[in-house]
């Protein structure tokens, strides 16, 4: 039995458009100790190549995220090979709203060093030992008392479009320096009800341990993260909480969920909450432009910018070897881009900017 896949993957669409069957796609994470990963992986590969799972998977000493697709006459028997390992006892398994069952056409599991790329020593802490997970409503009803503490667990580009009212929203660029900047921030404010959320809630999973650790007594996260707020706020017909967009990385790099504007473009400062990468390949720089600005620089992020993209292949030699670029990098905000600030609940109440 092969433990990978090795048919060339047009086939494979063709086969799975051709299906005679639906799929459910579903996705599922948890953080638990494994002392052997690529023993896991290869018994949930045969397990779920079997009942003709497909999707990408991660496994990591410190546990599992998966997003996959499930043949529906194999659903049951797939419940069952989860029950089959206590480490899945009740884990939520979230299912896809819009779902034509699409969304995979092999099977993909990869062991990676971590599940988030955060920079932590997990020996030092538990990181099974999670904070208490909110339902949408409960979290919801928490925040709306203004009384406790929410943290946004995501980067600056990703807040700065959309977060809930009242949140702390460090200006960080990485999840890394986001640990560090929150207990660095909230050291003093160990024994107050801390309310974490992040875009689909595995952030929040190692945050709330790493928090936990740090000596935090009341560390709560929304289950199923901003995701799941904004499908349940919809249903229930409820006025949200979370004001703006939530940020995802794929083509349309965010969904409105109150359908109110509260950025700004970092060129002009009109309303604008749209993510732009610089059309100079040299500086790629992740930042928010309106479409004025947009046809004004050319995409560009400045005018600099512009004037490389326009010139010649000669001079982009030459600025590439002379490397000023100090930004090339898509996922990271030019901080000095911050023209609009967002007032927010860690300038009232820590007395301080977080030292980014
Ligand atoms: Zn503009
Ligand atoms: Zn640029």
């Amino acid at each position: 039995m092969p433990l990978y896949n090795s048919i060339d993957s047009s086939m494979l669409k063709a086969k799975l458009i051709a299906e005679p069957f639906a799929r459910k796609t579903i996705s599922l994470y948890r953080y638990f100790i494994l002392h052997n990963p690529q023993e896991f992986r290869d018994q949930l590969y045969l397990e779920w190549n079997d009942l003709n799972c497909f999707g990408r998977i991660y496994i990591a000493r410190e546990g599992i995220n998966a997003q996959m697709s499930v043949p529906e006459y194999n659903f049951e028997a797939f419940l069952q090979s989860l029950a089959r390992y206590s480490i899945f006892d009740n884990i939520p398994i979230k299912y896809a709203i819009e779902d034509n069952g699409k969304s995979f056409y092999k099977l993909s599991i990869k062991v990676r060093p971590k599940l988030v790329a955060d920079g932590l020593n997990d020996d030092a802490f538990d990181v099974t030992n999670v904070g208490q997970h909110l339902s949408a409503q409960e979290f919801h009803e928490l925040v709306q008392t203004g009384e406790h503490i929410v943290v946004d667990m995501r980067n600056h580009y990703e807040s700065e479009i959309g977060h809930f009212k009242g949140a702390v929203c460090p200006e960080v660029d990485t999840f890394r320096e986001e640990l560090s900047v929150i207990t660095e921030m909230l050291k003093d404010q160990k024994d107050q009800k801390l309310l974490l959320y992040c875009t689909g809630g595995i952030r929040c999973e190692k945050a709330s341990a790493y928090l936990k650790h740090h000596g935090f007594k009341d560390v709560n996260q929304l289950h199923g993260g901003i995701l799941e707020y904004a499908r349940n706020i919809k249903q229930l017909n409820l006025e949200s909480c979370f004001i703006g967009k939530n940020f995802v990385f794929d083509e349309r790099m965010g969904e409105s969920v109150n359908g109110e504007v509260i950025s700004h473009c970092h060129q002009c400062g009109k309303p604008c909450d749209v993510h732009s990468n610089c059309a100079n390949e040299l500086c790629h720089l992740l930042f928010i432009q309106c479409s004025d600005c947009a046809q004004k620089f050319e995409k560009c992020c400045s005018s600099e910018c512009r004037d490389l993209k326009n010139s010649s292949e000669t001079e982009k030699q030459y600025a590439r070897l002379n490397g000023n670029f100090k930004f090339g990098n898509s996922k990271v905000y030019r901080k000095s881009f911050r023209l609009v600030k967002i007032p927010n609940f860690a300038d009232s109440v820590a007395g301080q900017k977080p030292s980014v």
